[in-house]
């Protein structure tokens, strides 16, 4: 039973898939119901194991061979090291990701560093840096800000009043507002934009403040940076992100009978007015099941979704989403030990040593990042990695080694634009069909989209799917 469906899988591509769709989808199951979860990226896993931990019969769909989704890594041709599709940070306060990893029993996988430190270097080599007394509490939040040289004095006293602010400011309040909208209200300047709050809000929200919401910035600094030492420290994977969890999925699954079954493209879940009734997939399969959870990104999604939820689709309509591109070097002596070093007044933003993080598998790999890439995506590979090599060695004066190797990894959907439009629009993840649940980092967990939207989605869809169950159970007894 439990390796039914790799069977399947296997026999697939023999020509099979259909009848032994069925055949699978007849087997007995203990009596236990069934879930069919679409989507293997953190929403869909986090919600399949926490459907098989408390007993309920998951299949697991996705359409590519592998699991991660948006957070996954691959090995590079040349250097056979891996690599990821672009450096993904974790937070303290990210509780449902760290829940799920948990299960897996892989959450050592990721190290949070309440004491680190965050390095900036701008174009003439000059350093400054954000120190982790920063993170905890109005004191400490001052004197982080204070000792921070890439901001004039002025500007210091002037952050630090923001954000002390910024703390005391509900969220509600703010939510028409664009997050350059909001700082020109608290009265920031140039200065802390530049150093400050364009940076973060790259970094967190893969925008631009003239873009995003104002909500979605204030929202990471409540619940992450301005929450205390432990939810605002920064987690870093130590191993690369395929490592980290989708290979421990599988057996985590087969072991609370749960099955994967990947190279499976949905087309659409099909309902009456009250429950979706069947989910057809690409190659003319009809899955029944008695809870169904799309886990796709919002594109996908959209295409996916019942007619009773058109509206969703008509409300989505204009939301864009944000490119993120990754260039990746070999070096044989990197310009940097540090974990991660920001980078001011340059295209490049993010760069971090593979290295450091993952030890010396990943040797001589620096990985630098640009997000909400939107007008470097009409350059070639080659222009983005001079473009790159030029502001590093802006940053690094005395850098002249040449790589070894270098490669560009376009994500060019990476996440929904936080817009106020997409704060109003994106849906909930219950929906009006009783058994259909929406998860995935677009929907409204109260977070911008991240790797723990996606995961808090993905808990919320098992545990209203759970519920669901309960009363169905409860209404057959009385009856
Ligand atoms: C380069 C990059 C850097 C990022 N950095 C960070 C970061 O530092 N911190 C952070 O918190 N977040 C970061 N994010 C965002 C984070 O990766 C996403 O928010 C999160 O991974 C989304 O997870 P998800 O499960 O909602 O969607 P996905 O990961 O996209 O998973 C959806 C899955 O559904 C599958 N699928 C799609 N359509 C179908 C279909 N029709 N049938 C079957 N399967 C289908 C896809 O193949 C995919 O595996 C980053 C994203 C990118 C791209």
């Amino acid at each position: 039973m439990k390796f039914s469906l790799l069977k399947w899988g296997l026999q697939r591509s023999k020509g099979h898939n259909r009848a032994n769709f069925r055949t699978w989808e007849n087997e007995s199951r203990g009596g236990r119901p069934h879930a069919v979860v679409v989507g293997g990226g953190f929403a869909g896993a986090s919600c399949a194991s926490a459907l098989t931990e408390a007993g309920v019969s998951v299949t697991l769909m996705e359409e590519r061979p592998t699991l991660g989704g948006r957070a996954c890594s691959f090995k590079d041709g040349v250097t056979k090291q891996d690599v990821d599709n672009g450096q993904h940070l974790f937070l303290g306060a990210y509780e449902d990701t760290r829940k799920f990893l948990s299960r897996l029993g892989v959450s050592h996988r990721i190290r949070f560093e309440t004491d680190g430190r965050l390095p900036f270097v701008n174009r003439g080599g000059l350093w400054a840096e954000l120190k982790p007394k920063f993170f905890s509490g109005n004191a400490g939040l001052a004197m982080g800000i204070l000792s921070f040289r890439a901001l004039s004095v002025k500007d210091r006293i002037l952050l630090a009043w923001g954000l002390a602010r910024a703390r005391r400011t509900p969220t509600k309040r703010v939510a028409e507002l664009t997050a350059a909208q909001w700082l020109s209200y608290l009265g920031q300047s140039p200065g802390t934009r530049r150093a400050f709050w364009d940076p973060l809000c790259l970094a967190t929200l893969n925008d631009r403040p003239d873009q995003a919401s104002a909500e979605a910035l204030l929202t990471v600094l409540k619940k992450g940076l301005l929450a205390g030492r432990r939810k605002g420290a920064l987690g870093f994977s130590t191993l690369a992100l395929s490592r980290v969890w989708s290979m421990e999925l599988g057996p985590y699954l087969q072991r609370t009978n749960g099955q994967i079954a990947t190279r499976q493209k949905a087309v659409l879940f099909r309902s009456d007015q009250n429950r979706v009734t069947e989910l057809e997939t690409a190659d003319g399969a009809t899955v029944h099941a008695d809870i169904f959870v799309s886990a796709v990104p919002m594109g996908e999604a959209l295409n996916l979704l019942p007619s009773p939820l058109a509206d969703i689709r008509h409300r989505m309509r204009g939301v864009g989403t944000s490119p993120i591109v990754a260039i990746n070097f070999w070096f044989h002596t990197p310009p940097f030990r540090e974990k991660m070093v920001g980078f001011l007044d340059m295209d490049i933003q993010w760069a971090f040593n593979r290295e450091t993080l993952w030890g010396p598998t990943a040797a001589g790999q620096i990985s630098v990042v640009i997000s909400a890439a939107h007008e470097y995506e009409s350059m070639t590979s080659t222009e983005l990695i001079a473009l790159t090599l030029a502001d590093l060695r802006r940053a690094f004066p005395e850098f002249e080694e040449e790589p070894r190797h270098a490669t560009v990894t376009w994500e060019r959907l990476a996440t929904p634009r936080p817009t106020p439009k997409f704060y109003r629009a994106r849906p909930s993840v219950e929906t009006p069909l009783e058994n259909f649940f929406i998860a995935g980092d677009w929907v409204n967990v109260g977070l911008p989209p991240t790797i723990e939207a996606a995961c808090r989605s993905g808990h919320r869809a098992a545990a209203l799917a759970l519920a669901y169950l309960k009363n169905r159970t409860k209404e057959t007894v009385s009856c």
